[in-house]
């Protein structure tokens, strides 16, 4: 059983590890070495990386970290330690190991990002690393499964983010955001919900809304600025580059 437990927490079945511009958060934009974790125990109805839920290998942590300083190896070391790393799934903290891997990373000076669905005790983490929790709205289909205790734990280096489809969405998080005084702990981020092309759509999705139901961009944007929200703006910068649905950046 010890011997099952330190295969757990030395080793991560891992996805894919990429280099990449940061396409969300507040960092958007910055060069960035993604951990895709494998397993996410939610079904959003717009995850957009459903390949990650069972497509994996097991890698040791010094595996990963190689992969790592290899990828970030023609960056210069002056100035701010780049590119970042980014955690993201799938659902990171499934897998014991992550938290050994952050605290690792944190070590060696990078800037660390953790991007986490809000179903898990974000409370482990290196308090070094950036979270990134979602609060998931009601038409992710997984609105139950949000861990209101980690909350408590927000600090300014961290970032909520609500990803809106919908108008009931925007209402509900415009109601969380000022009940939990959200703005006055971290940056809060209302991310536009991009539709799935026909390749991301898996049938073991939560449905998601009617076409009718959904709202554009500028929808979002306006609604934001005619309600004062201190809140920020985003789209997934990647998708602007790149097809919506190409792996690996
Ligand atoms: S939390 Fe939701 S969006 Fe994130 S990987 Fe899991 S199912 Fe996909």
């Amino acid at each position: 059983m010890e011997e099952h437990n330190q295969v757990q927490t030395s080793t991560l079945v891992v996805n894919e590890i990429y280099l990449s511009l940061q396409g969300e958060s507040s960092l958007a934009g910055w060069p960035c070495i993604f951990v895709r974790l494998t397993g996410c125990n939610l079904r959003c109805s717009y995850c957009d990386s459903a390949y990650s839920f069972t497509e994996g290998r097991r890698l040791t942590i010094s595996e990963v970290l190689d992969r790592i300083q290899s990828l970030a190896a023609s960056y210069g070391i002056s100035g701010p330690r780049l590119p970042m790393v980014e955690l993201t799934g799938g659902e990171p903290l499934l897998q014991p190991g992550t938290v050994a891997l952050m605290r690792a990373l944190c070590e060696l000076g990078y800037t660390v990002l953790l991007e986490t669905s809000g179903a898990w005790d974000i409370s482990p983490v290196d308090p070094r690393v950036r979270r990134i929790v979602d609060l998931k709205c009601p038409s992710s289909g997984e609105q139950d499964r949000n861990r209101w205790d980690n909350l408590a734990f927000l600090t300014d280096r961290d970032e909520v983010k609500f990803v809106i489809a919908t108008r009931t969405d925007y209402e509900w998080a415009r109601e969380v955001l000022q009940r939990y005084r959200l703005s006055e702990r971290c940056t809060v981020l209302f991310s536009w919900a991009s539709p799935l092309t026909a390749a991301q759509h898996v049938s073991s999705l939560r449905p998601g809304p009617g076409q009718s139901e959904r709202w554009s961009q500028r929808e979002l944007a306006e609604r934001m600025v005619a309600d004062a929200l201190p809140v920020r703006f985003q789209v997934q910068m990647h998708k602007v580059i790149w097809p919506a649905d190409q792996r690996g950046v």
